[in-house]
């Protein structure tokens, strides 16, 4: 508990270091990611009942999502070893990640995301960051299956969560967890794309276990999106769909890490529709005042189905990860929101739109 409440945090390398891999300290590249807020949430209960829900905003991270947590051990690491340039495929957050401790590090960042599927906050990070972004028409994942190619071939390091120090950065979000909370969870929901995340949260709950550092181990609840749920469906999806570009993906690379953290847990891995998404994207940001990208809302969006399913029961405690933040994706939030109303500068005008 200690660790959070210091006043200076160092990143998550630093302050959590002797859970992490060894690492020389001057190849240490920090934007000071992690320690997000555990938020209590008290405006569902109308939906989810006497539940204590919380929300771990991982869109307050330096760039703005989760993916932090993996790019600074992911990008120390290839520094450590004295690399000079890193390479992803992205569907827009890990690339805007990469390209700022790329940038940090002093090193050179390749990305690679599929044309016209990339949320315009996302791709302006990874072009001002730097980076040399390259559009592939195709999907994510014939963009990732260049990239393993190419890793092979030139000296770029691979910064997917395939590498592995990425997973282990981001199981500090679930020791974060335990230390806010004083416990493990009953339940934690998170959307699920590539499925490194979900992965590296049951690890980490794990090791916090086996530590002594909690008594328990969360139900790991994971959702994919319904045009986008090749989990789900036992199978690779050729040609993923949803508006929740984040997990738009069709062959996870995790795909058996997320099997295992639901098998291992006890929890599910389920999908909701777009529908719902955009229902939990809009209730979050109205009723908490967080403005999560949708992907994010998927974690919501599952809970609610449970909730619905007669999974969640009154006292149990649910954390729903919010992965990014809502300003990558700003078309989104324009297009399903109520438009602005536009009046001349008049003050009649004015009262009246206001309802007086
Ligand atoms: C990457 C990402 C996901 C999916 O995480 P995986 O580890 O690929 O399952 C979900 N939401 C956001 C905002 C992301 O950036």
């Amino acid at each position: 508990m200690e660790l959070l409440r210091k006043g200076l945090w160092r990143g998550i390398i630093n302050e959590f270091r002797e859970h992490l891999p060894e690492i020389r300290d001057d190849a240490i590249v920090t934007l000071k990611e992690g320690n997000t807020p555990l938020i209590e949430a008290r405006g569902l209960k109308d939906i989810l009942g006497e539940v204590r829900l919380l929300l771990k905003f991982e869109g307050l991270n330096p760039t703005g999502s989760f993916k932090d947590r993996g790019m600074t051990l992911a990008v120390s690491k290839a520094k450590e070893g004295g690399g000079k340039a890193v390479i992803c495929a992205s569907t827009g957050n890990t690339s805007a990640s990469a390209a700022a401790y790329a940038a940090k590090a002093g090193m050179k960042a390749y990305v690679l995301v599929p044309e016209g599927s990339v949320a315009l906050g996302k791709l302006s990070q990874a072009m001002i960051h730097g980076a040399c972004v390259i559009e592939v028409r195709g999907s994510f994942d014939e963009a990732l299956a260049m990239v393993k190619e190419i890793t092979k071939r030139y000296p770029v390091t691979m910064v997917n969560s395939l590498n592995p120090f990425r997973i282990e950065g981001q199981k500090t979000a679930a020791f974060e967890v335990c230390e806010h909370l004083g416990h493990a969870p009953t339940y934690h929901f998170l959307p699920v794309g590539n499925a490194g995340n979900i992965t590296a949260y049951w690890k980490g709950y794990k090791e916090y276990r086996d530590k002594g550092m909690v008594s328990s181990l969360p139900k790991m609840m994971g959702f994919q999106a319904e045009g986008a749920a090749p989990i789900v469906l036992g199978r690779p999806v050729a040609n993923p769909t949803t508006v929740a570009t984040a997990i738009k993906i069709g062959d996870p690379a995790s795909w058996q890490g997320a099997l295992q953290a639901k098998q291992e847990s006890g929890g599910t891995i389920d999908m909701v529709s777009d529908a719902e998404i955009l229902d939990a994207y809009r209730l979050v940001a109205s009723r908490e005042g967080i403005f999560c990208e949708p992907a994010s809302a998927a974690s919501i969006a599952g809970a609610i189905k449970m909730k619905r399913h007669g999974v969640l029961k009154d006292g149990d405690t649910i954390v729903c990860t919010l992965t990014g933040h809502g300003l990558k994706d700003p078309d989104t939030a324009i297009d399903t929101s109520t438009k602005p109303v536009r009046v001349s500068a008049n003050m009649g005008e004015i009262i009246d739109v206001m309802g007086f």
